[in-house]
């Protein structure tokens, strides 16, 4: 204190007990009551600092943490600068912008979305380019400042420091410094000017912070990429299992616990030997944590019998070597089974059905030509003439159904050949064609007065028809009529092939325009021949005319309705669909 207050008490200026003395005698005294005054202030300040950052929790790991943890302290450096307003703006390395980093405290968030700083421009840029401070009494008229600020904020003086990460070794030397943004104080209150002590104190709250908001950003980076891995874990439809060398379950995927029928929970830290009940899965987990050796192998798994392919995967220690935990993958490759089975029994009931009328035509053929002797009369040969055309009409549809197929399986597209089609004409004209090669079944075609033409690919039309017309007729085997009937639906053209025959069953009804699926669990429908492409292609066919086919309503025992959907302008619709 002496250094800081003169004594006088003694000097020239009159003796002590003198009024005039006692009044210098009194100044003096007020003097240094001021002076302690300042330095317990000082003091005061320092220790709330001190304790700001004490109440910093040292690890704020989600983005609401961090934005509390800088509201308070936000307010305990406007308390202790005395200052109306506090800023932090960090470097966006990106965009070389400085961003207001939430919460700024005397700022209204209207102001603060108008905050727009370059790395380079005003008294912030120069901060954070030169990494040294800036105080600034004059706001209005300094140089430095930028005026569209300085008037957005109502800034009268403020304080700038840097944000300065600094790194250090175990011996607390200094290895590393780097600056992640500036912050501002406004307006000393009190309507006084800042000065060198609150730069000092700044700086010191400053690197505080700076420690903080970089520990945070780190956490949270961190906890937002490990709850984004554990939400593509969960939501995968993959099972992942990984099992430490210790046999410790690390992770469970709710795929792995539905695969194994587990209740669902977390299974992290249980022993697989407790969690996992025995058999192929923890077979396999074993076996290649034993030998140390990548396996893939394909189990079926629960009452369906559904088929996995499971592939262990080992992750090893960096430093040893050794192995460190086993990754399973569960692929549920039951669908592609199945389609792989269907498809081998595709290929022996094509050559059946293609070698069943080649039998026939031959047959009759050869009959016929065997026949020197006039054994049969003209109307048998006509019939077994008739029989070979038919045979003939058969395989053609056989053959052009594998040939749309096999355009569909590669990828080319249908390409239609749109005329105007009267829908009249060609449903009476299916029908027509359908008749002769039954007498059980009457085939009718009715079509509504207002049809008009539509624009369709006449032959695949004809093809959907001929499909659906003939499974009509099949599966229909004690006969009764089959109707095709057109009307006018909304500006589209319905038609419906309804027959009176087996019916569907009900858990095949989703599945039957999938191709080579069969009612193959039946024994009516399985007596009657087939290929399971039929509805496959006419769903294509539709959907090539920009329409749609459906089951409309089966009954076992009753029959069925077929129902398609087709637009005046495929054109129109299939632009529509591609935009
Ligand atoms: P398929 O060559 O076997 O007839 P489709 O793809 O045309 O192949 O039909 C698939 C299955 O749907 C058929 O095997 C049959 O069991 C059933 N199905 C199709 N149409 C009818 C129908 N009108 N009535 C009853 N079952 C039908």
């Amino acid at each position: 204190m002496s250094d800081t207050v003169s004594d006088d008490r003694n000097g020239q200026n009159g003796p002590p007990d003198s009024p005039r003395g006692l009044r210098r005698e009194l100044e003096h005294y007020r003097l240094v009551v001021e002076e302690m005054r300042r330095r317990i202030r000082s003091l005061e300040d320092e220790l709330e600092a001190a304790s700001t950052m004490a109440e910093v929790p040292s690890v704020v790991v989600t983005r609401p943490e961090l934005r509390n943890t800088l509201g308070r302290l936000v307010k305990k450096v406007a308390m202790i600068i005395q200052a109306e307003k506090v800023l932090l703006l960090l470097h966006q390395p990106d965009t070389g912008s400085l961003d207001v980093l939430p919460p700024a405290l005397g700022i209204t968030e209207e102001q603060a979305n108008a905050i727009n700083i370059h790395a380079d421009e005003g008294v912030s840029g120069w901060v954070f380019q030169n990494r040294e401070s800036v105080v600034f009494n004059d706001a209005l008229n300094d140089p430095r400042t930028l005026k569209h600020l300085v008037s957005l904020l109502a800034v009268r003086n403020g304080v700038c420091v840097p944000l300065v990460i600094k790194q250090r070794d175990e011996e607390e030397r200094l290895v590393d410094e780097r600056v992640i943004g500036v912050m501002h104080v406004f307006n000393k209150r009190f309507d006084e000017d800042f000065g060198n002590e609150d730069m000092r104190l700044l700086e010191m709250l400053a690197e505080q912070a700076a420690a903080v908001i970089s520990n945070a950003q780190l956490y949270i980076q961190l906890t937002e990429a490990k709850e984004e891995l554990e939400d593509a874990f969960e939501s995968i439809h993959v099972g992942v299992i990984v099992v430490n060398r210790e046999g410790v379950i690390r992770l469970l995927n709710p795929a792995a616990a539905g695969m194994l029928e587990l209740r669902d929970g977390d299974y992290s830290g249980q022993a697989m030997c407790d969690a996992l009940p025995p058999g192929q899965v923890r077979d396999l987990i074993e076996v290649t944590l034993d030998t140390g050796e990548e396996r893939t192998v394909e189990i079926s798994m629960g009452d369906d019998r559904r088929v996995y392919q499971a592939q262990t995967t080992l992750m090893k220690r960096e430093d040893e070597g050794g192995v460190e935990s086993v990754v399973a993958i569960f692929n549920d490759i039951t669908e592609i089974r199945r389609v792989e089975r269907m498809k081998t029994a595709f290929v022996s009931t094509v050559s059946h059905e293609l070698r069943t009328p080649l039998t026939s035509i031959k047959g009759f053929i050869s009959t016929l030509l065997e026949d020197d002797e006039g054994m049969y009369d003209e109307e048998t040969r006509r019939e077994f003439l008739i029989i070979i055309n038919e045979e003939c009409d058969r395989l053609t549809r056989l053959i052009s159904d594998l040939l749309n197929i096999s355009k569909i399986e590669s990828g080319r597209g249908l390409e239609l050949q749109l005329s105007d089609v009267d829908v009249g004409q060609l449903i009476r004209r299916v029908a027509a064609n359908h008749q002769p090669y039954t007498k059980k079944h009457e085939i009718v075609a009715e079509a509504s007065d207002d049809l008009e033409p539509i624009r369709a690919d006449a032959d695949k039309l004809t093809q959907i028809l001929d499909n659906l017309v003939g499974n009509a007729v099949k599966y229909s085997p004690n006969g009764g009529t089959v109707r095709i009937v057109a009307t006018n639906e909304d500006g589209t053209v319905r038609l419906d092939v309804i027959d009176q025959g087996l019916g569907i069953p009900e858990r095949h009804r989703e599945h039957i325009f999938q191709r080579f699926h069969q009612v193959d669990d039946d024994i009516d429908h399985r007596s009657i021949s087939g290929t399971g492409i039929g509805l496959y292609l006419v769903q294509h066919l539709a959907h090539a005319h920009g329409g749609k086919v459906w089951l409309e309503s089966s009954e076992v025992g009753e029959g069925s309705t077929f129902s398609l959907r087709l637009p005046k302008d495929p054109e129109k619709v299939i632009e529509q669909r591609a935009d």
